[in-house]
């Protein structure tokens, strides 16, 4: 249990990896790593999909990171229509994760642009939940 806390609509109130809320709580976006092969993960996962060692240890991506692609979603789906217009993202870490996710709302729209550098931060939601998004570094 935990995980319910996550985001403005969740999916799921149960998790291996519920660990990573409390880690938001702290401040914190971490990812997962396996030990025995390196993969990142995030979302992070606590058995790798590639040899199945459960053998993982807690990454952080707060890191600086790349904004590789971007799009404004101006007709948000179920559960999001009111947040529109907001900016989704793919950015990569130093590390090779890439990582999908909302651009900080308040960067205006001339300022975001590929190859720029961000960072991940906890975002605070209405009703006690939490996710994060990517601002500017
Ligand atoms: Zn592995």
């Amino acid at each position: 249990m935990g995980f319910e806390k996550f985001g403005a609509v969740s999916f799921t109130a149960e998790t291996k990896a519920a660990e990573f809320i409390d880690f938001l709580e702290k401040g914190k976006v971490e990812a997962t790593r396996c030990k025995k092969c390196g993969r990142v993960y995030f979302p992070p996962r606590v058995q790798c999909a590639d040899d199945l060692s459960s053998d993982i240890e807690w990454v952080d991506l707060s890191g600086p990171a790349r904004l590789l692609t971007f799009t404004t979603v101006h007709y948000g789906p179920t559960g999001f229509e009111n947040d529109a217009p907001y900016t989704l993202a793919v950015v990569e870490f130093s590390n090779g994760a890439r990582v999908f996710g909302r651009l900080d709302k308040s960067l205006p729209a001339a300022d975001i642009n590929v190859g720029m550098t961000v960072r991940a931060e906890p975002l605070k939601l209405a009703g006690d939940k939490i996710s994060y998004h990517f601002v500017k570094a």
